[in-house]
C-alpha cells in the first residue's frame, strides 16, 4: 500500500551556524526519508528557519542588519551544510514568510473562536535603558541558592539550581547592564489547562498510531504522562505572547503585542509545505497537489523527527494546538538523544565540538559520517557517542573492508574473464537469500533501527566474503575448466553486493548512486525492488570509496593554529624586556562590546568581529580566534581591545584594532586560546589602564 508522508525535522533558530548535533538529526531523517521514497511511497520532507524572537531582533540590530536580510545569510550558509552531508530536503522554508504569518493567524483566531485563548496580567522584568522585556537569558545576576555571580535569569550552572529571574540577588540586563524593573503587562494564554486539551492529550499520548505502533517511544511516553500528571494537573497554561519591541508576528487587535516565536514555529512545518505546494514542485501521477487537501487528508501521516529537548513543546503544545484550532493532529514524533564526543557533551564554547565545516575541509568523505551516525542510532532516545577510533574502526573494517572489498575482488575476474557479463546457478536460492536480507534491513530501518540495520548488512558481507573466499576463485581463474564455477561465485557475490548495495543506499546515497548507474548500469539511482533482481552486467571497477586516514581526524580535531595577528603571550615564553610606563601607556586598550561575529570565508583561523568601543560607531576586527570560539557563543560579550593600533589591510579586508587574548608559547602542546572578559559593570569605551 502506498503510504503518503509529511516529514519534518526541528526549526533550527535562525541566529548560529548548523552544530554537528542538527547534522545527525537530519541525517537520522534523511536516511528514513530516502528509505520511504526508495519503496514508492509520496515523503515531502521539509523544514524551516526559525526566523522570530527577540535574540535575532537584537543579533540583527547588532549587525547593522534587519532581522530579514539576517535570515536570509543564515539561511544561504545553512545550504552548504546541507548539501555538504547529502541531505536532501524537498523544502527549506522560514517562519518569517506569508505563508506561515496566514496559517498562524488562522490557527490563532480558531483557538480563539474555540475559547482557548485567555488574557492575563503578569509581571516581568523590563530593561529601562532599551525599554524593552526581557527574556530569561537576558537576564544575569547572583545564584539565590549558591550566591555564584553572573547566573543566568532561569537556572545557575555552578550548582544547578532553577529559578525564577525575579529571585536573582542583583539582577541586570545582559543588553545594557541596567538593574531591570519589573512591570506588568497582559498577555496572551493558551489555555493548555483546559480539560479538552488535557483529555485530548492524555487520549493523543497514549494512542497507537495507524499502524498499531505506540505513538510515542517509551521514554517520551513517559515523560508526558509525568507532565499531564493525575488528573492532567501538571499542565499549565502557556504564554504565547509578547511585547513590543519583538520581531514576531503582530496579534490581531492587540497592539504592541506579538506571538511568541514558539506559537509560531511550529506552524512553520505546515507553511514550509505549503510555500512547496504553492511552487507547484509537489505532483503525484502528474497531478499537482493541493495543500490544503493533503494536510487534512486523513492518510497523510505527518511526523516530526525532533531531539530531547524539545519534546514538551511537540508532544503537549503542538498536538493540542492543532486539535483545539479543528486541525489534524502529529502521527508521530520520533525523538533522538544528544551526540557525544568521547561521552563528554559537546560545547561550542570550548574545544569539545566537530565543526561540521572543518569535516568537510579536511577532505573527510560525508558518507563516512553518514555511516557512523546510522550505526550508533537506534530507535530509543539515547546520546549516541562519537569516538574517533571506533569512527575510523567502522569505516574501515566494516563499510571498506566487508562491504566494498566484494565488489573490488569480485569485479576484478569478471572484468579479466567474461567481459562484465554476469551468470547465475541456483538463481532461486540467491534470490530468496536477497529477499530476506532486505526484508530484514527494511523493518530495521523503517522502526528507525538504523543500527541494527548495519549490522545485518555487514553480516550479510561477511557471508558472501566467506562464501566468495571458500571458493577460492583465484585457483579457479587459473584452470579454464572450471572458468563457469568462477563465473558463477564471483556473479553471486556481485548481487550479493548489489543487495547490500540497495540496502545501504539511504545511509549512502551518493556512493549507492554511483554503483547504480556506474557499476550496474541503470539509467536511475536505486529503488527498494532493485533487491529482488540479478543483476546481467557491470562495467569495469572503479573505486568506490578510500579509507579514513588517521591524519584526517588529527586534522578535525587539530589544535588551534596561532592568533593571527596577536604576538605570543607569556605561558611557555620568556618575559620580554622591560618597557617604561610612558611606553605602555601609549598604548590605549578599551573595553568594547562584540555586537555581531562570524565566519571569515576563506579562512579556517580568522574570526570577522564587529565591535562597539563606545565611539558612536563599530569597528570591524579580525582574530585568529576560530579554533577556540564559535562565532553565536561571542556575540553580547566584552572584551579588551587595542583601539590605537594602526588599521591593517588584511587578504579579507581592513581590520581596525586587536582583540587581546592569552594562550600557551608552545600551542601544539597547550592548545587553546582565551578572550579576555572584563568583569561585570565594565562598559563600552572605558579605557583599561
Ligand atoms: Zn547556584
Amino acid at each position: 500500500m502506498k503510504r503518503r508522508l509529511f516529514v519534518t525535522t526541528a526549526l533550527p533558530y535562525a541566529n548560529g551556524r548548523p552544530h554537528i548535533g542538527h547534522i545527525m538529526e537530519y541525517i537520522q531523517a534523511d536516511i528514513w526519508v530516502r528509505f520511504q521514497k526508495m519503496r514508492g511511497h509520496e515523503v515531502y520532507f521539509v523544514c524551516a528557519e526559525d526566523a522570530h524572537g527577540a535574540p535575532i531582533m537584537i543579533a540583527a540590530e547588532s549587525a547593522g542588519k534587519t532581522p530579514r536580510q539576517f535570515i536570509d545569510e543564515m539561511r544561504d550558509a545553512r545550504q552548504q551544510y546541507l548539501d555538504g552531508f547529502n541531505i536532501a530536503f524537498d523544502h527549506w522554508h522560514t517562519t518569517d514568510s506569508p505563508e506561515n504569518v496566514e496559517l498562524s493567524l488562522s490557527i490563532y483566531s480558531a483557538l480563539k473562536a474555540n475559547d482557548f485563548i485567555s488574557t492575563r496580567t503578569i509581571e516581568q522584568f523590563f530593561d529601562p535603558v532599551k525599554g524593552m522585556f526581557l527574556p530569561d537569558r537576558y537576564i544575569k545576576g547572583t545564584c539565590p541558592v549558591c550566591g555564584a555571580k553572573d547566573q543566568y535569569g532561569d537556572n545557575c550552572e555552578v550548582c544547578g539550581s532553577t529559578y525564577a529571574p525575579t529571585d536573582l540577588i542583583d539582577p541586570y540586563s545582559v543588553l545594557t547592564g541596567a538593574r531591570p524593573e519589573l512591570k506588568s503587562s497582559e498577555h496572551f494564554f493558551f489555555r493548555l489547562s483546559d480539560p479538552r486539551c488535557v483529555n485530548f492529550l492524555r487520549e493523543w499520548t497514549t494512542q497507537t498510531n495507524r499502524h498499531g505502533e505506540p505513538r510515542l517511544q517509551p521514554e517520551v511516553y513517559a515523560k508526558t504522562q509525568e507532565w499531564l500528571g493525575t488528573a492532567g494537573k501538571g499542565l499549565a497554561d502557556w504564554d504565547i505572547s509578547r511585547d513590543a519591541p519583538y520581531f514576531g508576528i503582530p496579534i490581531p487587535d492587540a497592539p504592541g503585542k506579538y506571538f511568541y516565536t514558539w506559537f509560531d514555529a511550529p506552524i512553520g512545518y505546515l507553511a514550509s509545505l505549503n510555500a512547496y505546494f504553492d511552487q507547484g514542485k509537489a505532483r503525484a501521477n502528474g497531478e499537482l497537489r493541493s495543500f490544503d487537501e493533503f494536510l487534512a487528508a486523513d492518510d497523510v501521516e505527518q511526523i516530526h523527527f525532533i531531539g530531547k529537548d524539545i519534546i514538551y513543546f511537540h508532544t503537549l503544545f503542538w498536538p493540542a494546538m492543532l486539535k483545539s484550532s479543528g486541525r489534524k493532529v502529529p502521527d508521530s514524533i520520533y525523538v533522538h538523544g544528544f551526540l557525544t564526543l568521547n561521552a563528554e557533551k559537546l560545547s561550542k564554547s570550548r574545544g569539545i565540538s566537530i565543526d561540521p565545516l572543518r569535516y568537510l575541509e579536511v577532505g573527510m568523505n560525508p558518507e563516512w559520517f553518514r555511516y557512523f551516525v546510522a550505526a550508533k542510532l537506534n530507535g530509543r532516545v539515547e546520546d549516541i557517542d562519537f569516538n574517533p577510533d571506533d569512527f575510523m574502526l567502522r569505516v574501515n573494517s566494516d563499510l571498506i573492508g566487508k562491504y566494498v572489498n566484494i565488489a573490488s575482488r569480485a569485479a576484478s575476474f569478471i572484468g579479466k574473464h567474461f567481459d562484465g557479463q554476469l551468470a547465475y546457478r541456483d538463481e532461486r536460492s540467491l534470490l530468496d537469500a536477497a529477499r530476506a536480507t532486505s526484508t530484514l534491513v527494511a523493518e530495521a530501518i523503517e522502526a528507525r533501527e538504523f543500527g541494527k540495520a548495519l549490522r545485518d548488512v555487514m553480516a550479510a558481507a561477511d557471508r558472501i566474503n566467506e562464501a566468495f573466499d571458500a571458493a577460492e576463485p583465484w585457483k579457479l581463474a587459473k584452470e579454464p575448466a572450471r572458468h563457469a564455477d568462477l563465473q558463477h561465485i564471483c556473479s553471486s557475490a556481485l548481487h550479493g553486493f548489489k543487495v547490500l548495495s540497495v540496502c545501504l543506499a539511504p545511509v549512502l546515497p551518493a556512493t549507492a548512486q554511483r554503483i547504480a548507474r556506474e557499476f550496474f548500469g541503470l539509467d536511475r539511482d536505486f529503488v527498494w525492488s532493485d533487491a529482488d533482481s540479478l543483476p546481467l552486467h557491470i562495467t569495469p571497477y572503479k573505486h568506490l570509496m578510500t579509507r579514513v586516514d588517521a591524519k584526517q581526524l588529527d586534522a578535525l580535531f587539530e589544535s588551534p593554529a596561532a592568533p593571527a595577528e596577536a604576538p605570543p603571550l607569556p605561558g611557555g615564553v620568556a618575559i620580554s624586556d622591560a618597557i617604561t610606563i610612558d611606553e605602555f601607556s601609549k598604548i590605549d586598550f578599551r573595553i568594547a562590546k562584540i555586537v555581531d561575529a562570524g565566519y571569515v570565508e576563506g579562512s579556517d583561523k580568522l574570526l570577522r568581529l564587529t565591535l562597539d568601543a563606545g565611539e558612536g560607531r563599530h569597528r570591524n576586527v579580525f582574530s585568529g580566534i576560530k579554533s577556540a570560539y564559535a562565532p553565536e557563543d561571542l556575540v553580547g560579550k566584552l572584551t579588551v581591545l587595542v583601539a590605537n593600533l594602526a588599521p591593517r589591510k588584511m587578504k579579507f579586508g581592513v581590520s581596525e584594532g586587536m582583540v587581546l587574548a592569552a594562550s600557551h608559547g608552545d600551542e601544539k602542546q597547550h592548545p587553546g586560546i582565551y578572550l579576555l572578559d572584563p568583569h561585570t559593570g565594565a562598559q563600552p569605551g572605558m579605557r583599561v589602564k
